[in-house]
C-alpha cells in the first residue's frame, strides 16, 4: 500500500454500461465522487462497491493499492471507479466537442495524410490548411470550415467557393473531432486498467504504450491482444 496526495491521479473513471473511459481522476476526486450515490469503486474481486466499503476498508485491494489519510482515517482509493451519473456523462459530452480551434495535427488524425480535393496521399509537410469558404469571403477559422489539401490543389482552388472534389462532391469540413480522454503520464497507468482500456476505442494506442512502460514489470501484459 502506498500513501498518495489527494491531487495524484490514481483512478480510471468509466461509464457504466459501455465502459467508456471518462478519464483518469485524482485520489481526492475519486473519494469525492464515491460519496455520490451514482459512483462505485471496482475492487480486485470485480465487485462494485459503494463509498461505505471503501471508507471502512472492506474492499479487496489490487496489489500496490493506494490510500489517503486524514486526521482520523485511512481512505482506500479505488483504482477503477464506475459512474452512472448524468452529470459525469454530460461533462464527457461537453468535452467530446473537442478543441474549438482547429489545428493541422488533429486534422491529420481525423482525415489521414490525404488531400481532400484530389484524394491522393502526401507527406504531411506537403498538405496545407484549406479554408473551405475562403477567409477573404468571410470564411471562419472553425472546424466546419477547414480541411487539408495538397499545395497544388490549394493553389488551384484559390478563392473558389463552393468547390468540388475530384469525385465531384462539394468540399466539406471534417467530422468534429472527438474528445480523447486525458490519460495522465503512461508511467502511472495501472495494470488492472488494461482489460478495461482494451475494450475502448483508444485501446490499441493505449495498450502499446502500456507495453512500452510495463512489459518488464508485468510480462503478462504482452499476451493482451
Ligand atoms: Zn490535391
Amino acid at each position: 500500500m502506498k500513501k498518495v496526495h489527494p491531487n495524484e491521479r490514481t483512478t480510471l473513471l468509466l461509464r457504466h454500461g459501455d465502459w467508456e473511459i471518462i478519464g483518469v481522476i485524482t485520489a481526492g476526486a475519486a473519494m469525492t465522487k464515491l460519496t455520490d450515490d451514482n459512483v462505485v469503486g471496482l475492487d480486485a474481486n470485480g465487485v462494485m462497491l459503494p463509498f461505505e466499503h471503501w471508507k471502512n476498508g472492506e474492499a479487496t485491494a489490487f496489489p500496490d493499492a493506494v490510500y489517503m489519510t486524514s486526521a482520523q482515517h485511512i481512505w482506500m482509493i479505488p483504482s477503477i471507479a464506475i459512474t452512472t451519473s448524468n452529470y459525469s456523462i454530460q461533462e464527457l459530452d461537453k468535452k467530446r466537442q473537442g478543441p474549438t480551434t482547429p489545428n493541422k495535427d488533429r486534422l491529420l488524425e481525423i482525415l489521414g495524410p490525404v488531400c481532400q480535393l484530389c484524394d491522393r496521399m502526401f507527406h504531411k509537410k506537403l498538405l496545407t490548411f484549406e479554408h473551405i469558404k475562403p477567409r477573404c469571403k468571410g470564411g471562419l477559422h472553425h472546424w466546419d470550415n477547414v480541411t487539408l489539401t495538397c499545395t497544388f490543389c490549394n493553389n488551384q482552388k484559390a478563392d473558389k467557393y463552393p468547390c468540388r472534389t475530384a469525385n465531384g462532391k462539394i468540399l466539406k469540413g471534417p467530422p468534429r473531432p472527438k474528445h480523447i480522454p486525458r490519460m495522465t503520464n503512461p508511467k502511472h497507468w495501472r495494470p488492472e486498467w488494461v482489460s478495461h482500456i482494451r475494450k475502448n476505442q483508444y485501446g490499441k494506442m493505449v495498450i502499446n504504450t502500456i507495453r512500452k512502460y510495463h512489459a518488464k514489470e508485468h510480462p503478462q501484459l504482452l499476451n493482451v491482444d
